[in-house]
């Protein structure tokens, strides 16, 4: 897969961002924002978390450009910044939990 090659400088952004994704409050967040606008307030309700560290989370999350905000009167909402983002996240959680794979996850007898 020639189109999965990285410069230095991209492979650092690259791991920054998946940095992000790691933190299971913040992967919680950006799943809130799947397939819909929501208001931060709303998230913080949903997940049960105060506002100020959904709204901490939520800087950092556009900052990567993993969501998108738009303001509409007095309420700020969220969703995700494309297809992009969603795709990443449908494709590992079918990789984890939603399709056989070839077996070579299960090492045979004799592999090392
Ligand atoms: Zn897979």
């Amino acid at each position: 897969m020639k189109d999965v090659e990285l410069l230095p400088d991209q492979s650092a952004e690259l791991a920054e961002t998946f940095g992000l994704l790691a933190d299971q409050t913040r992967l919680s967040i950006v799943v809130a924002c799947v397939d819909r606008e929501i208001a931060a307030g709303e998230i913080a309700n949903e997940l049960a978390l105060s506002a100020s560290l959904v709204s901490h989370h939520l800087r950092l999350l556009r900052a990567a450009r993993m969501v998108r905000a738009e303001r509409r009167g007095k309420q700020v909402f969220y969703t995700l910044a494309d297809d992009c983002v969603r795709d990443v996240l449908r494709i590992m959680i079918g990789h984890l939990f939603a399709h056989e794979h070839g077996g070579d996850d299960q090492p045979a007898e004799g592999d090392i």
